[in-house]
């Protein structure tokens, strides 16, 4: 069996990978997608000591780094069931059975998406998931969010700091965001909400050039010009797959205490399929490289 078998091939997962490998023991990962959301990332800037990267190429980056050490490598493979023996079982949807003393989850998370004409199109041409991400890239533009609940809400605030103007859209008659949230929102100048709007399509030609919307009540169809659309309408942890073994939020995010360890011993996670609060590249490895000195402890005491 692996010592510690990581599940997951994003930033996390690499992160949790090196750190065991460094302790001389036996590691493996397993990844669908080796390198994780950020093969979908166009340009990186918060990466700290890193001016400006790209997302391919960062995961270029990881999966050297990864192969300077004694890692076995699964990729293009998914887990399907994890379950607790002796050791801890990991089923992959080919049927192989791999069997550890401990195992990392870092499965990450997906954007929802609103899924209309346009979205799919210009992504990363001006339709943005990130605002911590890709605010900057909007300055002095004029934005859409779509959604308006808390995340919602606070990339509204937050870009409203940085680009000129921003158009809240919410589907429902209300904004669903903690009032403390929605006080905030309606105090600055440079922010309109539109309230049971339903997006119908984001258009552009090289790049996002606006959004067309319908109002519910009216059914009437609108057009603002803009440069960048930020749906916010959640991220989704890829947690299925583990049924009730190991415990979970309402989100579906897996619960872990600061250590990185989860409900069940030996089964430890990190990153963005987690409850931290933050879903961030450099936040991912850091908690990958938690819960992996977390689950060398554990070997050393079980
Ligand atoms: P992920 O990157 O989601 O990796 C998850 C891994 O698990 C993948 O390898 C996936 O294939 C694998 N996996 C999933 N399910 C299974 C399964 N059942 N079996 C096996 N493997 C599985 N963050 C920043 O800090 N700066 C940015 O500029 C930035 N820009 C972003 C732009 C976009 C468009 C997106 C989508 C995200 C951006 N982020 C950015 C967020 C950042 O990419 C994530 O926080 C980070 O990738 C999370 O790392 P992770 O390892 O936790 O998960």
């Amino acid at each position: 069996p692996f010592d510690v078998l990581v599940v997951g091939g994003g930033p996390a997962g690499a992160s949790a990978a090196v750190y065991a490998a460094r302790k001389g023991i036996r590691t493996g990962i397993v990844a669908d997608r080796f390198g994780g959301q950020i093969l979908d990332t166009a340009s990186i800037e918060n990466f700290i000591s890193v001016n400006h990267t790209e997302g391919p190429k960062l995961a270029a980056n990881l999966e050297e780094h990864v192969k300077e050490y004694n890692i076995d490598v699964m990729n293009l493979q998914r887990a399907k069931r994890l379950e607790k023996k002796d050791h801890i079982e990991i089923e992959l949807e080919n049927g192989a059975v791999l069997k550890s003393k401990t195992v990392i989850l870092s499965t990450g998370a997906r954007w929802r998406n609103v899924g209309v004409p346009g979205e799919a199109e210009f992504k990363n041409k001006g339709v943005a998931y990130c605002p911590h991400c890709d605010g900057p890239l909007f300055e002095g533009k004029h934005v859409a969010v779509i959604g308006g609940g808390n995340s919602g809400i606070e990339a509204a605030i937050d870009l409203a700091g940085i680009v000129k103007h921003v158009t809240v859209l919410e589907f429902m008659p209300e904004l669903k965001a903690d009032s403390v949230l929605q006080d905030r929102l309606y105090k600055l100048p440079n922010v309109t909400v539109l309230k049971n709007v339903q997006t119908k399509e984001i258009t552009g030609s090289d790049s996002v050039n606006g959004i067309t919307y319908i109002e519910r009540d009216t059914e009437t169809e609108q057009h603002i010009e803009l440069s960048g659309v930020f749906v916010q309408i959640g991220l989704v942890p890829n947690t299925d797959w583990l049924g009730d073994t190991v415990e979970r939020n309402k989100f579906g995010e897996i619960v872990v205490n600061p250590r990185g360890e989860t409900n069940v011993p030996g089964v430890f996670a990190a990153g963005d399929c987690t409850t931290a609060p933050f879903k961030q590249i450099i936040i991912s490895m850091g908690s990958g490289a938690t819960a992996s000195l977390s689950a060398f402890d554990y070997l050393v005491r079980n």
